[in-house]
């Protein structure tokens, strides 16, 4: 009979049930698992290494995308064991029990990948002739922008022996110069000032999360240490960016690209004009981050704040969440916008797919993982009751959502998300829960909450996309010059930092140099995808809070995965992504949140007039 009903379920399960995985380590179905993995795979490869008519005749291409589609659902190279052991691994780091056998899964895996790579690359040279008719013939329009993907970007693909060499040449032309220069700042330690008031030695890695501790102090004494590594090894820097300058402008000549970003776009299936339409808007009103470096200089009492504490926090978060409050308030704010939300999310829970709390040897971070279309979906915690843990859960069950949304409505060969748009479901659901938090919050606790958004809203939308700009000027100049100086380099640097950062942040001493252990650069162009996926999720976010029916729009669009480009998908709702008025709706989201916190510090006496 029912009893007092409090919630729709109840939390008992707080580890992963990899039960429908194998139920233990040592279960005897494992041997026999891989062994119908290895005959599915073989069903494949043999059915079609010899053949080439599918490269011919539509309806035979069908066949074969069929048979290739349900063995990439059920099996692919490695099944529910490969599955079980990563997550395994994930729970347990230093059992090497659990890593040797991942890495059995592994080898036996990359065997069969390289067994059956032959489909894609013979799909990639159908002759161009005939992309329209395999793209328009009705038997593939399921697999059509699947097709799509693998012609666009066959298009760039130089001659086998050529594809070969350039290969071949990749790790000395250029990833062992990143390595190089990551390897030497990774051996760097110098003694700094720690929160406790003592001199401690302390690496490389650790010294940018001293340059945010609420002592100046402390701060400013690992800023000191790190300027001085960085210039340190800014010469070495300067040679080795050249050459992995030089290596992309080749590469790029030879492939026939017009502009060094162009390859980046088509492998995360956006187009270049929705990219520079993206980056502009969010140019133009580089006056909103100006502006929030003003207001937080003034908050902390200063004229200018220098470069290195420019993420330095403002008051403190001390409230805490339990787990089981933390899952009633993203369970709430679900609940609010769609009650397939929540349903997906009482799933997960009762089925075991989330390991909560911090144990011994677990993974530190946060995680969703999926694999198998069929395999359950995985979220990793490590719970430990901070506000922002709370917003963690919504984030990682925000990319939950998304798997399942795809999941019900499209094929394995289409099962997963561009990176243009792969962390739209998880700030959006992040950011709906931030506001049933603030909701029930105090002003003190409101304002610190607020003013850690801004400054995250910042990073990941201004600060990348002047990044993105940064970049885009470096290969530019460099095709012009020839090479490169590290002080012309430092120029471009701070020029571009300056430009969103406004007149608030001293572009200090030293920090010219802070280019030489910028990653990203040496990868090219990905930063964009910061900006594009919150901004998306921003202006959806408009959307719905103007018109909660919108959500049936936002769904729709969360499940589309791979089926179609962002454009098209957005174009298919009637809306035009690459318009500046959509990217504006998403940074209106920004300026209305910074205008609130302005007015609340106003109110708490925090600033005058
Ligand atoms: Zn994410």
């Amino acid at each position: 009979m029912p009893r007092q009903k409090l919630r729709s379920f109840k939390i008992v399960q707080t580890t992963w049930n990899l039960k429908p995985l194998f139920t233990s380590d040592n279960d005897p179905r494992m041997k026999k698992k891989r062994n119908v993995v290895e005959r599915k795979a073989n069903e494949f490869i043999n059915t079609w290494k010899d053949r080439s008519d599918y490269l011919e005749d539509p309806l035979v291409l069908c066949q074969a995308l069929d048979q290739y589609e349900a063995w990439k659902r059920h099996y692919g190279t490695d099944g529910d064991e490969g599955y079980y052991f990563w997550l395994r691994t994930q729970q347990d780091q230093n059992n090497a029990k659990l890593k040797a056998g991942f890495n059995k899964v592994e080898d036996f895996s990359k065997k069969l990948e390289n067994a059956s790579q032959f489909f894609h690359l013979r799909i990639a040279r159908i002759k161009p002739e005939l992309h329209k008719t395999f793209l328009e013939h009705r038997a593939l329009a399921g697999y059509r922008h699947f097709l799509e993907r693998i012609f666009a970007e066959s298009r760039y693909h130089l001659s086998e022996p050529e594809e070969k060499i350039l290969n071949l040449k990749a790790a000395t032309s250029y990833s062992n110069w990143t390595k190089m220069t990551s390897g030497f700042l990774s051996k760097e330690e110098r003694t700094v000032m720690t929160e406790e008031g003592r001199r401690k030695t302390k690496p490389f890695s650790e010294l940018a999360g001293l340059m945010s501790s609420k002592s100046k102090r402390v701060r400013d004494s690992a800023a000191t240490a790190f300027n001085d590594i960085l210039r340190k090894h800014a010469e070495v820097a300067e040679a080795e960016l050249n050459s992995v300058l030089a290596h992309k402008k080749i590469d790029d000549e030879l492939r026939g690209t017009s502009r060094p970003d162009e390859l980046r776009h088509l492998a995360d299936d956006i187009e270049s004009e929705v990219v520079d339409t993206l980056v502009d808007s969010v140019a133009k009103r580089f006056a909103i981050p100006a502006r929030y470096y003003r207001f937080k200089a003034k908050l902390h009492g200063v004229r200018k704040i220098e470069y290195h504490e420019r993420n330095v926090e403002y008051g403190e978060v001390a409230k805490r969440y339990s787990y089981s409050r933390a899952v009633d308030v993203v369970h709430t704010a679900l609940g609010k916008l769609d009650r397939e939300f929540a349903d997906i999310f009482d799933g997960f829970i009762t089925n075991g797919q989330i390991d909560a709390y911090p144990k011994k040897g677990k993974d530190s971070g946060a995680f969703c993982i999926h694999h198998l279309m069929v395999q359950p979906t995985y979220i990793l915690l490590n719970h430990t009751g901070k506000l922002h843990d709370v917003l963690t859960i919504a984030h990682e069950l925000g990319h939950g959502i998304n798997n399942e949304l795809i999941k019900q409505k499209r094929h394995a060969l289409d099962f997963g998300t561009p990176t243009s748009t792969a962390e739209v479901a998880s700030t959006f659901m992040e950011d709906f829960v931030l506001d049933e938090i603030l909701h029930a919050a105090d002003d003190e606790l409101r304002f610190a909450v607020m003013m850690q958004k801004l400054n995250d809203d910042v990073s990941s939308i201004f600060r990348q996309a002047a990044c993105y700009r940064f970049e885009q000027e470096l290969h530019h100049e460099f095709r012009q010059k020839g090479y490169l100086s590290k002080e012309i380099i430092g120029m471009l640097f701070q020029k571009h930092m300056a430009a969103y950062m406004g007149g608030a942040v001293e572009q200090s001493k030293g920090s010219e140099n802070w280019w030489v252990y910028w990653n990203h650069i040496r990868y090219f162009f990905y930063v964009y995808s910061y900006a594009s996926g919150l901004l998306i999720s921003k202006s959806l976010q408009n959307a719905v809070k103007k018109d909660p029916s919108f959500i049936i729009k936002v769904k729709e669009f969360l499940s589309t995965g791979l089926s179609d480009s962002p454009k098209n998908t957005f174009a298919k709702l009637g809306i035009d992504i690459g318009n500046r008025q959509f990217w504006d709706k998403g940074i209106d989201e920004v300026e209305r949140l910074l205008n609130e916190t302005e007015q609340l510090a106003k109110k708490l006496g925090k600033i005058r007039k």
